[in-house]
């Protein structure tokens, strides 16, 4: 089973992803995740990126529509969930492209519709586990292991997290992300949720639709 997360940085991708990956078993294909390891690994393509990342501006097309291809093609038969991609219209045409010739198809593609005001307080208060990428509300970090290292939860805020970054990233993400929702809204695998719903009822849905 194949599925397409859209959003807005802080509507809950991240934390849906992890779910339905645990519930069965899927592969995460968050571009954002990749590109912050290819950043912690010093690649060429992390070192090109975090420029980028650090302005809450996009990564180039070409750079992340050749990280997706690679690890579509690697999947061996195994589902997988993508997250933060695509993100641009010329994303979304590349992916149909790279879907047709690998013979897959999404069963779901999720839109997750946050207002603006809400998306800000998220990020703001937003942790990331630096091993797992699980993530957590600043006010309520758990204690349970994490599932890479077995200690606790490495949190950090993430340099995008941050105030003065968090405006242009949701100002980026109006003008070129919201047409790739009207690219996907006629297709009839496509269901908007509503994003502020409590974790679980948003799983709920989720869940309900691929049934
Ligand atoms: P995320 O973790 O999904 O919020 O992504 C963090 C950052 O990674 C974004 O603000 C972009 O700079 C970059 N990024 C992630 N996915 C993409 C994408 N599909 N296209 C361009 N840039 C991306």
């Amino acid at each position: 089973m194949n599925v397409l997360f859209m959003g807005p940085p802080g509507s809950g991708k991240g934390t849906q992803s992890k779910l339905l990956c645990e519930r069965f078993g899927m592969e995460h294909l968050s571009t954002g995740d990749i590109l912050r390891e290819a950043i912690t690994n010093k690649t060429e393509v992390g070192m090109r990126a975090k420029s980028f990342m650090d302005k809450g501006e996009y990564v180039p097309d070409a750079v992340v529509i050749d990280l997706i291809k690679a690890r579509l093609s690697s999947l061996a038969g195994k589902g997988f969930i993508l997250d933060g991609f695509p993100r641009t219209v010329p994303q979304a045409q590349a992916l149909d492209k790279v879907l047709i010739e690998l013979s897959l198809a999404l069963k779901g593609i999720f839109f997750f519709n946050v207002e603006k005001d809400i998306l800000v307080n998220r990020l703001s208060a937003r942790r990331t586990c630096r091993s797992c990428n699980r993530i957590m509300n600043a006010e309520q970090l758990s204690a349970d292991p994490c599932s890479v290292t077995g200690s606790p939860c490495d949190f950090y805020q993430r340099n995008d997290d941050k105030p003065e970054v968090i405006t242009k990233r949701i100002q980026v993400y109006q003008e070129q992300t919201t047409p790739v929702i009207d690219y996907y809204k006629t297709n009839s695998n496509f269901l908007t949720v509503d994003g502020t719903l409590p974790a679980d009822q948003v799983f709920q849905i989720i869940v309900k639709k691929l049934n």
